[in-house]
């Protein structure tokens, strides 16, 4: 295949909510590195994030956000590869990792201080080709839509690895807050794993969505108070609570909604704080934990539920010019499971 030496990409110029879509100069493969033509790519709130500078921690413009994306080997860099020209692959926020600190060696590689994030201290998936760490891009399922699978490489893996930080058992309940591109797909991984499921959103419609794919009891927490109507449902509070909302006032109500000894898991990252209440949290024995993506493990599990048939992301097919719309309507909780750009 012949590859162009410019490309079309989404560019955050500037902090704010926009992106601008401009020719670029197209990335060469170093060393472990291989070049991806892209089918497909999912726009994540962590892109809308990343372009408002949202977090402490800040990406440098100008950079290309996208860490969903699936495409085509074209170019290796040099050197040995697991993987081959034409061979189909995702880029993921773990872009690649040291491989070497306590935290890689001990199957915690997420948390290593040397780590890339793919769409944000490197170029990600908003392009037509990005580049990928071969030793660390996930493989994608023979026969995976790409558009389709596109929202595992972090939705995905992300709530299915923040389930098993619950350490939820089967036929016990699991809160999911949230019921955004993340949360829907928490609702079907946790249904596949065997939990009872309570979705909790401010929106009906997310609340539809949630029910239609396998939530046996919603609560809209503009209606009424969520963590009053979880306690009176489950009899006591639910054994995981996780929260994948945008909004700070999710997380103070987690505590009320978890059982006696029970977990919260927080995943998602609105830029703001809440209060934890020291009494409470010690005389029910509340145990609280931040999950961030998963590693190479969690993703190949992650996208094996995705090829049996047990998990389905819901999305809409966008073009690369819409990713300011779609940032809009994602500000106004809008969208419905995840948009996903098709190349
Ligand atoms: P999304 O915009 O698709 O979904 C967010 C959902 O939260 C929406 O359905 C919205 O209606 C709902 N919501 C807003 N306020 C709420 C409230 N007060 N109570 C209940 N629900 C509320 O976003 P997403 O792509 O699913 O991402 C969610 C969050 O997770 C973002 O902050 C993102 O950065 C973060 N994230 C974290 C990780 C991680 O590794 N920890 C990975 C990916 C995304
Ligand atoms: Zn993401
Ligand atoms: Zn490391």
């Amino acid at each position: 295949m012949s590859v162009p030496t410019t490309m079309r990409a989404a560019v955050v110029e500037e902090f704010g909510p926009r992106v601008t879509v401009k020719e670029i100069d197209l990335p060469q493969p170093g060393p472990f590195q291989a070049l991806v033509k892209l089918k497909a790519s999912g726009i994540c709130h962590t892109d809308l994030h990343a372009a408002h500078g949202d977090w402490p921690v800040k990406p440098a413009p100008p950079f290309v956000p996208g860490h969903e994306g699936v495409g085509e080997i074209v170019e290796l860099g040099p050197g040995e590869h697991p993987v081959k020209v034409g061979d189909i692959v995702g880029n993921a926020w773990l872009w690649s990792a040291c491989g070497a600190c306590e935290f890689c060696r001990t199957g915690r590689e997420t948390y290593c201080d040397e780590a890339e994030y793919g769409g944000y201290t490197v170029n990600g998936s908003f392009g037509e080709y990005m580049l990928v760490d071969t030793r660390y891009a996930p493989l994608i399922p023979e026969g995976a839509d790409p558009v389709e699978v596109a929202p595992i490489l972090c939705a995905g893996v992300t709530v299915y690895k923040a389930l098993k930080v619950t350490e939820t058992k089967p036929s016990q309940f699991v809160v999911i807050s949230g019921v955004g591109g993340l949360g829907h797909l928490a609702v079907q991984y946790a249904r596949a794993m065997g939990m009872r499921v309570i979705a909790v959103d401010i929106a009906d419609e997310k609340l539809d969505l949630a029910q239609r794919v396998g939530a046996e009891y919603t609560v809209n927490a503009r209606e009424k108070d969520p963590a009053a109507a979880v306690q009176e449902y489950t009899e006591g509070g639910s054994h995981g609570v996780l929260i994948t909302a945008v909004h700070p006032q999710a997380f103070g109500q987690a505590l009320e909604m978890v059982r006696k000894n029970g977990t919260v898991v927080f995943v998602g990252l609105p830029p703001g704080e809440f209060s934890v209440p020291i009494f409470e949290s010690v005389l029910r024995g509340v145990t609280l934990r931040g999950s961030m993506v998963g590693t190479r493990q969690d993703m190949a599990e992650a996208l094996g539920f995705y090829a049996r048939g047990e998990v389905t992301p819901h999305v809409t097919a966008c073009g690369l010019d819409e990713v300011n719309d779609v940032f809009a309507r994602m500000e106004e909780n809008k969208i419905e499971g995840r948009m996903s750009i098709k190349y």
